[in-house]
């Protein structure tokens, strides 16, 4: 019985232990450290997009802060100068106007100090997310929590992973869609919209014979004219793809809407789409029958989940996109979309394994039976490669 009783004293003390009643508030330490990197880093091949294209590297800027007791916290920019902003304004942002807010602030007054963030700098919303999931991941790590529960309510503990398909060189597309298979991913998005309709068609008809094993996706990055868009969408509907996104220029607001009516595949926006405001007018104007959620977008988890709340209050499911991101970033989407419940179509973290030579953390996120497991370790459960912060580095402070 003696032992049993000892056995029960431990449980006590562990569940105690990890059911702290401390909040981010109660948080006393103060930030005392900044530095930031500025990252080229090698990927392993060229993606097209509607938009514009990546090619030999992919720029992403890395922040860290520390705390007066030691800890460390860490996030990540992850902007593409055609869609969201430049790596440069990150690091300006973060370097120059954010810097002197943070060193010297409270952690447990971190919430003020983000809506001080919020202000100082007009968009930026990459350089508010690495902000963001800094001071989360310390909090995180001051409190023994993972990120998510000091988001939410955990809703899943994982989400299907979602391959783009983005190479001019569909031959290699090919191989990469055979290691797919093999490695149990269940769903691609094909990028269209850069080249012509027959080279898409083409791509889909093979996709359809050569790999039914997979769920499609289409995605056309804004690439088409807003004259010329249905003619061109409706070349896909036999395709039967999951949804297709984003067909026209972002602020063709009435062309979506256009579009929406026409097919009877749904329609998802993303670039029309950023944050809270966009939805807003996207479900007034009916535009999408679904949304891409992404914490660079967005400006931040928070904002990311108010996003998709929004679109959930519309009954518009979302999946969790990103921008050409490294490992530390998909794991702030991770902890996002652990506590959305309509971020229900998957997520397309899969830059830092498929994409980039080299991730930023050290053990790089790899997606287990097609899905990616959200991390319970408190904080973000990052642990960065020191070595490729130095190696692929442009410029620090
Ligand atoms: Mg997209």
């Amino acid at each position: 019985m003696g032992g049993t009783r000892g056995y029960e004293e431990l449980s006590v003390t562990i569940n105690m232990a990890n059911h702290s009643t401390a909040t981010i508030e109660d948080l006393d330490q103060i930030i005392n450290g900044l530095r930031v990197w500025h990252l080229a880093l090698p990927v392993v091949s060229r993606r097209d997009h509607g938009i514009g294209s990546v090619a030999d590297t992919m720029e992403v800027v890395i922040l860290r802060l520390s705390t007066n007791d030691g800890l460390q916290g860490h996030g990540e920019a992850s902007p593409w100068a055609v869609f969201t902003g430049t790596p440069e304004a990150s690091y300006a942002a973060i370097n120059r106007y954010f810097r002197p807010h943070l060193l010297g602030s409270r952690l447990g007054d971190l919430k003020q100090t983000l809506a001080v963030i919020q202000r100082a700098v007009v968009h930026c919303t990459e350089a508010k997310s690495a902000v963001e999931s800094a001071l989360f991941d310390l909090a995180g790590k001051a409190l023994n929590k993972p990120v998510w529960a000091l988001l939410g309510e955990k809703c899943r503990d994982s989400s299907p992973f979602s391959v783009s398909i983005a190479n001019p060189d569909f031959a290699q597309d090919i191989a990469l869609m055979h290691r797919l298979s093999d490695d149990g991913i269940g769903i691609v998005k094909l990028k269209t919209g850069f080249r012509d309709d027959d080279f898409d068609v083409m791509r889909m008809q093979t996709i359809r014979s050569d790999f039914p094993e997979f769920k499609l996706r289409i995605d056309y990055n804004q690439g088409l004219n807003s004259e010329t868009a249905l003619d061109s969408v409706r070349k896909a509907l036999p395709f039967r793809p999951d949804f297709i996104e984003q067909p026209v220029v972002s602020h063709a607001y009435d062309t979506m809407a256009m579009i929406r009516s026409e097919i009877d595949v749904p329609l998802l926006a993303d670039e029309s789409i950023y944050g809270p405001e966009d939805m807003r007018r996207a479900i007034r104007e009916g535009i999408c029958d679904g949304t891409s959620i992404k914490v660079m977008k967005s400006g931040g988890m928070r904002r990311g989940i108010e996003t998709a709340s929004l679109a959930g209050s519309a009954n518009l499911p979302a999946y969790g996109g990103d921008m050409f991101e490294t490992g530390l970033a998909h794991l702030a989407g991770l902890h996002m979309l652990a506590v959305a419940p309509n971020i229900s179509l998957g997520c397309e973290f899969y830059h830092s394994h498929y994409f980039l030579e080299t991730d930023t953390l050290l053990e790089t996120l790899k997606p287990v039976n097609g899905e990616l497991f959200i991390p319970d370790e408190p904080g973000l459960g990052a642990e960065l490669n020191e070595a490729v912060l130095e190696k692929y580095c442009l410029s620090q402070a």
